[in-house]
């Protein structure tokens, strides 16, 4: 297949950046390994809209963080993607972090962050009662804000999509080279694209992408970060997201609301030797216990839903790399797209969809189809709106998943999405379906059966995640045909 432009990884980098790009005369496509958007670190991370304190003065990290968190408020609006700005605190409980929390504020100072004071510990405590009461200070950080990473995705996505952009799923890439037509030439386990010009966002991925094309070689360390989740049923202990100082792996263990209300405490910080193994560990979760206790000294696994993880992409030079390829022509990346890569996200896609435009003299189009309007969620809806909405569409009146209370309607309207859910995770991240306390234990099977009915495949092969995660081996009246 040839597309002007190949992209090469669907996270929240290249869905971002696909969706600049559909704003102009190209044909487009983005390329994933996974079986979904978002499979790799853009579904599995903090979900924080960082307020950008953390990042040094004159990086890029710094730069596109401050000006990606402005970006959130209304590109969260115009995507119908949930947003918060409940602040954030960064806790001291000595002498040096002090000291480290008066360079935060100084760094949020240089980097044009708005708002953001040391506070003592009197207020800490007035602001969020539940904090250790060791606590000596803190930075407090107002416009810190909360989304929910894999919907933004899907989001921007679905609104590239509309716009033109093709989205080719479940397809890894194995080689790049540049051929004498002077095209690229991208081979995958499926196949081969070619492509005027490639862009890498391939997360953890990227380095190896990179290294394919260029001689200047970047090195990334697969960092692994873990967490627990909470029951939303738990009363939340803080409003706020509750940090601890930053160390040299990252901006350590946070205990945080999420944008859906539940709790969240994580991550860890471990360098792996497996960019793709997010399972976690006894020892992980049992340090991002621990850790939280610093926070909140009533932290307990009680009320766990689930844990996961998900790996940062760190590069060793420690800043993001995104541009041009170096010595080569019509080849850009974003490599090493670590935290806050969820808040620079928009930024990033201007700043390097814009470079691109330009660079290609691509002219835009002269009509952009404007993002789908979402229907407001069935358990956000007043009473008298469900009424209405079930009057409209009887679907809506079959709640499937009682925890989260997500109807038929609901799940059918997300696997028809333009980049829809094709997999019972799919439909989960989409929909909440499976979010909650049961974790998909009573809506799994009814799920399975609108997946099978919408995409027209039998219920033995509907997946959990793709590949062989089938929930079906086959039908029992077969089996005792062949007399099992
Ligand atoms: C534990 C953790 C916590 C974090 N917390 C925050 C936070 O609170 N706030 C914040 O701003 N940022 C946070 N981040 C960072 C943020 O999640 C990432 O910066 C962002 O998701 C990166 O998006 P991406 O699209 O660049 O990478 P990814 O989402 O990883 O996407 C890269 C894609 O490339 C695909 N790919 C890789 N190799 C290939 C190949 N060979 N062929 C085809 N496809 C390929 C992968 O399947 C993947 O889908 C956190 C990250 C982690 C891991």
């Amino acid at each position: 297949m040839y597309t002007d432009i190949l992209i090469i990884g669907a996270g929240v980098t290249g869905c971002a950046i696909a969706r600049v790009l559909s704003r102009y005369q190209a044909s487009i496509a983005v390329i994933d390994r996974g079986n979904d958007i978002a499979e790799g670190a853009s579904k599995a991370n903090s979900g924080i809209v960082h307020a950008g304190f953390d990042a040094h003065p004159g990086t890029l990290k710094a730069k596109l963080n401050v000006e990606g968190a402005k970006m959130y408020p209304a590109l969260c609006e115009e995507l119908c993607v949930p947003y918060q700005q409940p602040g954030a605190l960064v806790l001291g409980f000595s002498p040096e972090d002090r000291k480290t929390l008066e360079k935060l504020v100084e760094q949020g100072k240089v980097n044009d962050v708005p708002g953001g004071r040391l506070i003592e510990r009197e207020e800490v405590l007035a602001m969020e009662p539940n904090t250790n009461p060791e606590v000596v200070c803190a930075l407090y950080a107002p416009t810190s804000g909360l989304t929910s990473p894999y919907e933004m995705t899907f989001a921007l996505a679905d609104h590239a999509a509309v716009n033109g952009v093709q989205f080719c799923l479940h397809e890894e890439v194995e080689d790049v080279v540049r051929a004498q037509d002077g095209l690229w030439h991208v081979t995958t386990d499926k196949g081969e694209h070619t492509c005027n010009v490639l862009v890498n966002c391939a997360g953890v991925g990227a380095a190896t992408i990179h290294n394919m094309m260029s001689d200047d070689l970047l090195h990334i360390i697969d960092r692994r970060g873990q967490y627990y989740l909470m029951d939303r049923m738990q009363t939340l202990p803080f409003h706020m997201t509750m940090f601890q100082c930053p160390t040299v792996m990252g901006k350590g263990v946070l205990v945080s609301p999420t944008v859906h209300g539940n709790l969240l405490l994580g991550p860890s910080a471990e360098d792996s030797d497996d960019e793709l193994d997010t399972s976690p560990t006894a020892e992980g979760l049992r340090f991002v216990l621990e850790k939280s206790r610093l926070t909140w000294p009533k932290a307990s696994v009680r009320g766990t839903i689930t844990n996961f993880s998900g790996i940062r992409a760190h590069e060793q030079k420690g800043d993001f790399v995104i541009g041009a390829v170096k010595g080569q022509k019509n080849a850009y990346e974003a490599v090493g797209i670590e935290s806050p890569g969820l808040s620079a996200a928009p930024a990033i896609a201007e700043m390097l969809g814009g470079q691109i435009a330009q660079e290609m003299g691509l002219e835009p189009k002269a009509e952009i189809v404007p993002a789908i309007k979402r229907p407001k969620p069935f358990h956000a809806m007043t009473t008298q709106e469900r009424a209405e909405a079930v009057a409209k569409n009887p679907l809506y009146g079959n709640l499937v998943c009682r925890c989260e209370v997500v109807t038929e309607a609901e799940i059918r309207e997300a696997i028809r999405r333009p980049v829809g859910a094709t997999t019972i995770d799919g439909v989960k991240r989409r929909t909440r379906a499976g979010m909650g306390r049961c974790q998909g234990g009573f809506c799994s099977p009814r799920v399975a059966e609108i997946l099978s009915e919408e995409l027209h495949i039998p219920m033995t092969e509907v997946t959990k995640c793709g590949g062989e995660s089938r929930l079906l081996v086959g039908n029992i009246h077969d089996a005792m045909k062949e007399g099992c």
